[in-house]
């Protein structure tokens, strides 16, 4: 697997001029695989990213809009489920600050939860809001279809796939051998 991060993006070809602006639509197969444990992009399935980069005064300001298609298994019954994204993020990379200059990094005004995002030469990092975008919004228990009734639990069928009456008899091979049982103390 390679370490290098896919989601680097170059802001070369945008000048340090604020209003300037770049679009861009881009796409990766290339990636880790991005999910929750039961429905994910496989690190082969595409995402798009429609970007638009902005100079602005304090950096570039990237907005996005990430749209894949995350394939997994149905909580109840277990057939495969595909689960479409289309989610948009907006992120203001700065520009990085030369601290041999006087510390002008505090009139930035940013909210105090909010970690700066900063820029590396002129290469913003877009894998933590690709990465959000994409996984916030997957559900944690995907279901093939609201209403999926799921398995049977004593023979695993769907129950979408049995008749109405589909029953176990009470003697079930599990229970079998209890029939004798009378009780510790006896
Ligand atoms: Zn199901
Ligand atoms: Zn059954």
């Amino acid at each position: 697997m390679t370490t290098k991060n896919p989601f680097l993006f170059s802001c070369h070809d945008l000048p340090r001029r604020a209003g300037e602006m770049r679009e861009y639509e881009l796409t990766y197969d290339e990636h880790e695989p991005i999910g929750v444990p039961l429905l994910a992009i496989p690190g082969d399935g595409a995402i798009y990213l429609d970007l638009r980069i902005e100079a602005v005064e304090q950096g570039v300001l990237a907005t996005g809009t990430v749209s894949s298609e995350a394939i997994g298994e149905c909580t109840r019954c277990l057939e495969p489920v595909t689960f479409d994204i289309d989610e948009t993020f907006q992120e203001l990379y700065h520009y990085q600050v030369d601290y041999r200059q006087k510390p002008k990094a505090k009139e930035i005004d940013v909210d105090d939860e909010d970690e700066l995002l900063e820029m590396d030469g002129d290469f913003i990092d877009l894998d933590a809001p690709i990465r959000d975008a994409l996984i916030l919004n997957l559900p944690v228990n995907p279901l093939c279809s609201e209403d999926c009734e799921g398995l049977c639990q004593t023979c695993g069928v769907k129950w979408a796939d049995l008749p109405d009456d589909h029953a176990h008899a009470a003697a079930d091979i599990r229970w079998a051998g209890l029939t004798d049982w009378k009780g510790p103390n006896s």
